[in-house]
């Protein structure tokens, strides 16, 4: 008899044990850090906290190796896919490493759910593809949408920006350079189109229906999938749109969609290193001055802002 309750203590006891270790390590699920010599404390957290456990409630699923940290050894906000990590990066652009935008922490939450529930969506191999960062940007932004009153994402994380970007425009995907503009065009052209996100999130099963995804937000007034280039006359086109010059020399343009009614380009750029000007169908710039400089090309249709390029000149 005696050997028997003995018995019964011990599985008592190993059961308890168990418990134990499936205890600590479910609340090992989600580990947070702040770095060392940072003026922050575990209480600044809580919003990322509690949008932890708003995510888990509202998809229903615990997240299981997450690490959370704040630091300034970085250069931006981000996570990593490769090492399941958040991080908040303490800069003088942005306000309290952006722990008060809800925005951006749902924003980062959603690329760590979808790369631990969707783990073919986040190799090695698949982000190395054209475009599929811009998925990943447009989801994580639809996301943080359902939970946003006011139309723009990223409010609270620029200092000198009253917030990152909106939800809704008018870009066209070929049009515009870069994941989150692309990302942007994404979004927008499935909240146009009032697709529904939970249905959008289970149709992925594969990595094509996850690139379909372009596809159908591409929207009907995008000049199909014509590529907004500036191909220079005189030398090869760098692929990166960098181009050096001389001072007083002129490097000549195609125009592009020249002659095409509506549409407009705007330049946008610092008028000291160099000049911009249009004449017929070329685009003419001109190096004033030692440096380098930018220049933001906006594209118009009938006034509505549909592309973006960026073309970056050195004046020797
Ligand atoms: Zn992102």
């Amino acid at each position: 008899m005696k050997r028997f309750q003995l018995r019964i203590y011990s599985i008592k006891l190993l059961f308890g044990l168990v418990t134990f270790f499936f205890v600590s390590v479910s609340l090992a699920q989600v580990t947070y850090e702040i770095e060392p010599g940072l003026s922050f404390k575990e209480t600044d957290l809580r919003n990322v906290k509690k949008e932890v456990q708003q995510m888990e409630r509202y998809f229903d699923i615990p997240f299981n190796d997450l690490h959370i940290m704040v630091t300034n050894n970085c250069f931006r906000t981000g996570y990593s896919y490769k090492e399941k990590t958040i991080q908040f990066c303490d800069q003088v652009s942005t306000i309290f490493a952006g722990l008060q935008s809800l925005d951006v922490i749902r924003h980062e939450l959603f690329h760590a759910f979808i790369c631990q529930e969707y783990p073919f969506l986040c190799t090695s191999e698949i982000m190395k593809k054209a475009n599929v960062k811009a998925i990943h940007e447009a989801l994580a932004d639809w996301y943080t949408s359902l939970f946003d009153r006011t139309p723009h994402f990223g409010e609270h994380f620029y200092t000198d920006k009253k917030f990152v970007r909106s939800y809704q425009n008018d870009y066209c995907f070929d049009l515009v350079i870069g994941e989150h503009l692309k990302g942007n065009s994404i979004l927008s052209g499935l909240l146009a189109k009032n697709f529904s996100f939970l249905a959008i999130l289970n149709s992925i099963k594969s990595e094509k229906q996850f690139m379909d995804l372009i596809e159908l937000s591409k929207k009907k007034s995008c000049l199909g999938h014509t590529e907004f280039e500036f191909i220079p006359e005189q030398i090869k086109k760098s692929k990166l749109n960098r181009y050096r010059l001389n001072r007083n020399e002129e490097l000549h343009f195609e125009l592009p969609f020249y002659g095409l009614e509506n549409l407009r380009l705007k330049y946008h750029y610092p008028k000291e290193i160099i000049s911009v000007r249009t004449s017929g169908d070329k685009v003419i710039v001109k190096g004033l001055q030692k440096g380098i400089s930018k220049v933001s090309v906006q594209l118009f249709d009938s006034g509505r802002l549909i592309g973006i390029q960026s073309l970056y000149f050195r004046v020797r």
